[in-house]
């Protein structure tokens, strides 16, 4: 399963604003904190995050590649009026699908999750939302979650404190919707290994795949020697 996430507004265009937030920085940390989520269930990339993807290829005759992707999430957070003093109550979450889209079983999982941590739920809606139908009309499945009321104090309150949670929430709903199951990454298995056995030391180093320096590498080769000769 591969998954693309879209993290709406930014470059130079903020989004909405209010309690002290943009919402162009606020669409980049969901999609950062929840691609770390969803690590080892499905292969998540993150459209690169210094575009505005919906003005590039909405508004500039841009072109977003989606080939290989199983599902797209735009995420956004949403503004109406600003509030000026706490009323107690959330506006809460909602999630747009294309007309296109058939089944909605993952939206709803995303919202009835935020929901349950206080949030109200504006449930799934139906909208073609310009990247999301550009996406759909490609061929995948997309979403566009607003996740809660940036122009709300307890939206953002509530944000605030539920961080974790809400990125647990949206990936569960992902999880779950998809019934996805966590594959053992083969690569920080070998490294655990290597590591109980005193040829690593630092297996989180060994387990990213990727930038090791040559003089690591040769280390590694000479312990590992060492190791095979029962030094
Ligand atoms: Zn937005």
């Amino acid at each position: 399963m591969k998954i693309l996430l879209i993290a709406g507004h930014g470059d130079g265009d903020c989004g909405a604003t209010g309690n002290g937030y943009k919402e162009a920085d606020l669409t980049r940390e969901v999609a950062t904190l929840l691609k770390a989520q969803l690590n080892g269930y499905a292969d998540v990339e993150i459209a690169d995050m210094t575009k505005n993807w919906y003005q590039y290829v909405c508004k500039k005759g841009g072109s977003l590649s989606v080939k290989g992707y199983d599902y797209a999430l735009e995420i956004h957070f949403n503004a109406i009026k600003p509030e000026e003093k706490s009323d107690g109550a959330t506006k809460g979450t909602e999630i747009y699908v294309t007309t296109a889209e058939k089944g909605t079983t993952v939206e709803q999982g995303i919202v009835n999750a935020i929901s349950a941590l206080g949030f109200k739920n504006r449930s799934v809606k139906r909208y073609n939302w310009g990247l999301i139908n550009y996406i759909k009309k490609k061929g995948v499945s997309s979403a566009l979650l607003e996740v809660c009321f940036i122009d709300d104090i307890d939206d953002m309150k509530l944000y605030k404190t539920k961080k974790s949670e809400i990125i647990k929430a949206i990936a569960n709903g992902i999880i779950n919707g998809f019934a996805l199951e966590k594959k053992a990454n083969e690569l920080t298995e070998a490294c655990n290994v290597l590591a109980a056995k005193g040829i690593i030391n630092s297996p989180d180093y060994w387990a990213k795949g990727e930038g090791y320096s040559d003089s690591n590498t040769v280390l590694l080769v000479k312990k590992f020697a060492s190791y095979v000769r029962g030094d």
